[in-house]
């Protein structure tokens, strides 16, 4: 079956929104469609539109809409009145998600980790995170890093470095620094020696932490890409000074970047990871909080929440990973489609002198200016892609198609990128010459 994307022009009556919604919605008023179905890397709306999607859920719909074998788990469990939520109850599909964590994920890496799950948000996960750390090592201060997301509840909003974002928090976001990522005084400037240099000094003001926080590739700050070296380095950092590395890998996970943890190619082994958006497989709430087993301090309850029980999610994860990841062809061919990204990509960026940013499938383009990548997405939306932005200015264009999405699929979304950018550029220079 051959598709091509086909816009509606219609606007969609939201009236009902309007009235009825909060005014915080924010991706809806850049992607002005009501939808109804989705399959694959497509989307369609109620007015006969369909879309590719270059935005998969923020990365949470890594496998695409409603993956048939993901699906099909998810129709028997129900059509058997199998349990739908059950707090922390065991769950014949919890224990089938645990062994399938264990045996295809965790024992193949050589990785030994204890299992938390949380409220279903990445946040929450961070959250229960942030609060072990503390609590193990008796230290209060975190250190995050410069363009750094890790959720809006008041915990993780004080590791995000986004202005906009911790605004809305009304109380004084404390006890976390922001020190430099990797590139963040560009490319001569080593982050990480300023950073061991800082926490050696006893004088230097900065209180030894409890963790680092960090993302192997920034996905809501701008998809800046930590090298392998730097990761490594921070990774010792952490360890020299007792402070427990927690990888958030909540967008750049569930095989984002070529493997299914980020932080696998880089070498490092951190003390706490979180996972959350594409975890389940299908989009259903889910997170996950794990550590090293001597971490496990816990007392029951200590944190907990109602919907750590879903055991829809707990199918679709475990069928996600029964599917996926029990050999490396998947991930070999996540990595091929993220070189054709690549390619493409760096080829529309050198036309402009632009550049580009990102790791495996989550790659962009920087624009120059939010103003201008917001041209771009507006003129590929009206081609009939989804795409958003990133970065602290939404400078960054962003890629975030399905890991499952065809080579055709992808070079269709990418033609229609690459249109946009040369009409965004085009008018800019029309502007000057005038
Ligand atoms: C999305 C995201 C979060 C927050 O997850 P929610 O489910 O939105 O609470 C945390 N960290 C990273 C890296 C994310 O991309």
């Amino acid at each position: 079956m051959s598709l091509t994307p086909r816009p509606s022009k219609h606007m969609p009556d939201a009236e009902i929104y309007n009235r009825m919604e909060s005014r915080v919605r924010s991706y809806c008023n850049a992607l002005p469609r009501q939808f109804t179905r989705a399959q694959g890397a497509w989307m369609y709306d109620d007015q006969g539109g369909r879309y590719l999607d270059f935005l998969a859920g923020c990365s949470s719909l890594n496998y695409g809409h409603n993956h048939p074998v993901l699906k099909q788990a998810l129709l028997d469990y129900i059509g058997r009145d199998g349990v739908a939520m059950s707090l922390d109850l065991f769950t014949e599909a919890k224990a089938a998600f645990l062994e399938t964590l264990e045996s295809v994920i965790l024992k193949p890496r050589g990785l030994d980790y204890k299992a938390m799950f949380t409220g279903p948000t990445g946040t929450n996960a961070v959250e229960a995170a942030l609060k072990l750390a503390r609590k193990v090592t008796g230290r209060r201060h975190v250190i995050a890093f410069t363009n750094g997301f890790h959720g809006m509840t008041l915990g993780a909003l004080a590791c995000t470095g986004n202005e906009g974002k911790r605004n809305g928090a009304g109380v004084p976001l404390a006890d976390v620094s922001h020190e430099a990522y990797d590139g963040y005084f560009g490319p001569d400037v080593d982050t990480a020696a300023q950073l061991e240099r800082r926490l050696a000094d006893g004088s230097s003001g900065l209180d030894a932490p409890a963790a680092i926080l960090v993302e192997t590739v920034q996905g809501e700050g701008g998809l800046n890409a930590g090298s392998f070296a730097w990761l490594r380095r921070i990774a010792a950092i952490a360890k020299r000074h007792g402070a427990l590395l927690i990888v958030d890998d909540i967008q750049a996970g569930c095989g984002r970047t070529g493997h299914f943890f980020s932080f696998e190619s880089a070498g490092i082994v951190p003390d706490i990871v979180t996972m959350a958006k594409s975890l389940s497989g299908m989009g259903l709430p889910m997170a996950l909080t794990l550590f090293r087993p001597e971490l496990d301090q816990w007392k029951p309850g200590e944190h907990n929440g109602t919907f750590r029980g879903n055991n829809h999610a707990f199918i679709t994860a475990a069928a996600a990973l029964e599917h996926f990841w029990k050999d490396g062809n998947f991930a070999a061919t996540v990595r091929a489609r993220g070189t054709l990204l690549q390619t493409r990509l760096e080829s529309m960026a050198e036309r402009y002198a632009l550049t580009t940013c990102g790791r495996g499938m989550m790659r962009g383009i920087n624009a120059g200016s939010g103003e201008r990548a917001e041209m771009i997405t507006r003129a590929c939306f009206r081609d009939g892609l989804i795409i958003e932005t990133s970065g602290a200015d939404d400078e960054i264009v962003k890629v975030l198609a399905p890991l499952t999405i065809t080579e055709d699929e992808l070079n269709m979304g990418l033609d229609i990128l690459e249109n946009a950018l040369n009409a965004a550029m085009a008018a800019q220079f029309r502007v000057a010459a005038e």
